[in-house]
């Protein structure tokens, strides 16, 4: 399968599912890029998300159409529930299904079994030939976190999301931490695009995290950046009611990431070996005055936005989050000074 898909989360989940029933995937991050590689190689079909930059999947579907060795090439559209229109859409442009958003591995392989014939796969099958039921969990999960941490995010659907990863709690949890690790300044940015007048860019960025909270079944924060979605998509809704709905939004995201930290040991505590390395010194001086301003003010969003921005592999950076996320203004003031007297004696 072609996987056509700009957001690395979903496609790493796409990923996962199609290949742990034995599909072999190749991704491309735009609709140009599809049509790239639909030339160099042959595919069974295409998973074809819809909002993507460049070139998106209305448009690649219907230049693909275009061309008669395509013709029968069976091309699926993944759309989020929520974009109502965006099916017919699809259809219209030459696409042949389509499946939700987030994805669900019965409802995907009910469409692919429908749609997709193999070529030289053994035993006469014509399906897909994948029986989602027995499919196997995956056996390597040495370094799974332990199931009943997971379980008790509150705001997730944990049995959900564990069904759309096939039960493979390592991959969950890393997404997890990935939401955790990058999206923590989501709100800010949107709110700075919205400030600025940049209504797309603050859509992409909330189109990303819903997709995000979707897949990884965090309903609450879903629910949210799927409220704020609808209202910046809609020209006649005026700043007041957007700017409820970000906080509300910006809320639930502190909650799933708070609840995310406290569930899961952070890679490093799981990677006792990585490297140390003290912050370089003029960077070190330009954070302290960021730290002092923003601990000021009791900005933590500025200091977690600061802290994503530095070098990661430095354990005085994970300090500084640590006491961002406990709201430790003093500690931060000392970690401030203490960061300044690095500059004078390094
Ligand atoms: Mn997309």
């Amino acid at each position: 399968m072609l996987l056509v898909e700009d957001n690395e989360i979903n496609q790493q989940v796409a990923r996962e599912i199609l290949e742990e029933a034995g599909v072999s995937v190749t991704i491309a991050g735009n609709g140009r890029e599809a049509l790239a590689v639909l030339e160099e190689m042959r595919f069974d079909g295409v998973l074809m998300d819809v909002q993507m930059p460049e070139m998106n999947g209305i448009e690649a579907t219907r230049a693909l159409r275009r061309a008669d060795r395509f013709a029968d090439l069976p091309v699926i559209a993944m759309t989020a529930n929520a974009m109502a229109g965006d099916r017919e859409r699809c259809l219209a442009a030459g696409m042949n299904d389509y499946v939700s958003k987030p994805i669900d591995p019965e409802e995907l392989f009910r469409v692919l079994d429908l749609w997709v014939k193999t070529r030289d796969r053994a035993g006469g099958s014509h399906g897909a030939g994948v029986d989602s039921a027995i499919l196997p969990v995956p056996a390597n999960q040495a370094e799974a976190p332990a199931e009943e941490r997971l379980r008790g995010l509150s705001g997730f659907d944990v049995e959900e999301a564990l069904r759309r990863v096939r039960g493979n709690r390592e991959l969950y949890g890393r997404l997890l931490r990935d939401l955790a690790r990058e999206h923590g300044g989501d709100a800010r940015a949107v709110n700075d695009a919205l400030a600025g007048g940049d209504r797309e860019l603050a859509h992409r960025l909330i189109h990303t995290l819903k997709g995000l909270a979707g897949n990884l079944s965090a309903t609450r924060l879903h629910r949210a950046a799927g409220e704020l979605d609808a209202l910046v998509r809609d020209p006649s809704v005026g700043p007041e009611e957007r700017r409820r709905a970000l906080a509300v939004l910006e809320q639930r995201l502190e909650e799933a990431i708070a609840t995310i930290n406290a569930a899961l040991p952070p890679l490093s505590e799981l990677q006792p070996a990585r490297k140390d390395a003290p912050l370089p010194a003029d960077l070190a001086a330009e954070a302290a005055a960021k730290i002092r301003d923003a601990a000021e003010l009791g900005d933590i969003g500025a200091i977690r936005a600061l802290a994503e921005s530095l070098p990661q592999d430095s354990r005085q950076v994970d300090e500084l989050k640590r006491l961002a996320a406990g709201f430790d203004l003093d500690g931060l003031c000392r970690f401030a000074d203490e960061l300044e007297v690095q500059k004078t004696t390094r």
